[in-house]
């Protein structure tokens, strides 16, 4: 199973596809997560990086392209992964296309939680009081201008993304304003279907 999820910030991408790679036992991979992990470490890779991801803007595709190349090519993603937050870009989801197809494997599908700007504001702010509340470090890019920020970003540069998906007849929408176990539960039936009703996904 190979997946992408789509979806602005805050429309519980990182909690679905934590849950999906729970559920068909592979590997979660997300870029912000990889790139948080490199600033935390202090890597050559990290420094550059810091500064735009304090921005709210997107780090430069061919960094963040060989980054995945480099992790969907070990042993763990054999047989399949879920990518989070990536592509961000058609670019991106084109580079994507041609390292699958160099392994001559395909996307299982790309999944798109959709979920209105107004309830995602609220869930932002929600996540840093919880955040606050559990005087856990909170995420430098979750304020309120960084956040419209990032929300921008993605209706400018990801929107297009789904049409890329659309035209290939990978896309699976979903309703991501239900309860979280409500969107687990409908992507789970969504993949065992497979989105055209016949053949389910491998
Ligand atoms: P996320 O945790 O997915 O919200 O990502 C946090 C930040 O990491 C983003 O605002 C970008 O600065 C950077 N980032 C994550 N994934 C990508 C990507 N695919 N392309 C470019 N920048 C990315």
């Amino acid at each position: 199973m190979r997946l992408v999820v789509l979806g602005p910030p805050g429309a519980g991408k990182g909690t679905q596809a934590r849950r999906l790679a729970e559920r068909y036992s592979i590997p979660w991979l997300s870029t912000g997560e990889m790139l948080r992990a490199a600033v935390t470490g202090g890597t050559e890779l990290g420094l550059p990086v810091k500064a735009i991801m304090d921005r709210g803007e997107l780090v430069p595709d061919d960094v963040v392209d060989q980054m995945v190349s480099d992790r969907i090519d070990r042993e763990d993603c054999r047989t399949g992964f879920i990518l989070d937050g990536f592509p961000r870009t058609v670019a991106q989801a084109e580079a994507l296309t041609a390292m699958l197809d160099r392994k001559g494997v395909k996307l299982s599908a790309a999944i798109e939680l959709k979920v209105d700007p107004a309830v995602l504001i609220e869930r932002m702010a929600k996540r840093v009081a919880d955040t606050l509340a559990a005087h856990d470090p909170v995420r430098s890019d979750d304020n309120p201008e960084v956040f419209a920020r990032r929300l921008d970003e993605y209706r400018e540069t990801t929107g297009p993304l789904l049409d890329y998906y659309l035209r290939r007849g990978e896309l699976v929408q979903i309703d991501g304003m239900q309860g979280m176990d409500a969107v687990t539960r409908d992507i789970a039936s969504r993949l065992t279907r497979g989105y055209s009703g016949s053949s389910p996904y491998r």
